[in-house]
């Protein structure tokens, strides 16, 4: 397996590969996990060559703090993309993403003012900024980004259409832990007691499924989740939301094409997760 800390060796090797096989990228901010390694072993099944970047993209955290506390593993990221046949590693420093304080901004108009782009500022502009530089500098055939962070796929679908990349998106099904908890890389930040709590999530969505295909109204659904989450100490719900899956705009009943979607606090850890509703 190859590792490259810098623009200028990736490139250089991509370079000799690019035209002969088709190249696989799957960009994470590392500590990574089985949802992770899904997506690597999506790509090594359908590419010659898989690469994975391992950076934690400053310009997407809108929290000090959270950006310090995200977790950090790169020595165990490479043993286990090494047993899982990664070719190529990119886990450039910082500076070597942004050599200066970026200045590009983008605006995704509708689809980055709701749900995570109204508790997270900033967040998807950095995300796509950070994006579009491993797609500029891969040049990949095919990219996978987990259903996870649904919003964020959504954003760089458009990123995608609007500044014309030529790669495929592919879209990954959520890994979960046999307790319905959607795997992340922040869940290494629970204590035990917490690492319970946090299936509240899971069990706010799939509830809240049942109940609305037993035809009870969202606003009593959306209740029934607040009460549920408020009832444990140190969790704090931000937002559980029904929209469409095509523009994420808030839905006020289920349509064949909804989504539920739920961020809430854990003491100090921001978790996520969704569930499509068509397919259940
Ligand atoms: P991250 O390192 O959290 O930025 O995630 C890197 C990629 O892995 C993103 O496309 C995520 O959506 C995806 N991912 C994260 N967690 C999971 C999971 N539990 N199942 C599937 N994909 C995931």
């Amino acid at each position: 397996m190859e590792i490259f800390k810098e623009i200028a060796s990736l490139k250089a090797f991509l370079s000799q590969k690019r035209g002969s096989v088709p190249i696989g990228l799957v960009p994470t901010m590392g500590a990574l996990h089985a949802g992770h390694m899904s997506l690597i072993e999506a790509s090594k099944k359908e590419n010659g060559l898989t690469v994975c970047s391992i950076f934690v993209n400053p310009a997407q955290f809108n929290n000090a703090k959270d950006l310090e506390k995200y977790p950090r593993t790169l020595e165990q990221d490479v043993e286990m993309l090494k047993r899982a046949g990664c070719d190529v590693v990119f886990a450039p420093e910082a500076k070597e993403m942004y050599e200066t304080e970026p200045t590009i901004k983008f605006d995704f108009g509708d689809l980055d003012k709701v749900l995570e782009g109204k508790f997270r500022p900033g967040h998807f502009s950095g995300v796509a900024l950070v994006v579009a530089k491993f797609f500029n500098l891969v040049q990949p055939t095919v990219a996978y980004f987990g259903q996870k962070d649904f919003q964020q796929f959504k954003i760089i679908e458009r990123l995608v259409k609007e500044l014309k990349f030529d790669l495929q998106l592919k879209p990954m099904p959520i890994l979960r832990e046999s307790d319905g908890l959607a795997m992340s890389s922040r869940n290494m930040r629970l204590n035990d007691i917490e690492r319970k709590k946090a299936t509240v999530l899971f069990q706010s969505l799939a509830e809240a499924h049942k109940l609305l295909r037993a035809g009870i109204p969202l606003y009593k659904v959306k209740e029934t989740v607040r009460q549920k989450c408020e009832s444990i100490e140190g969790v704090r719900l931000e937002y559980f939301e029904l929209a469409g899956v095509e523009n994420l705009k808030a839905l006020e009943g289920v349509t064949d094409k909804a989504i539920l979607l739920i961020a809430a606090y854990v003491g100090e850890v921001r978790l996520i997760d969704n569930l499509l509703l068509n397919e259940n």
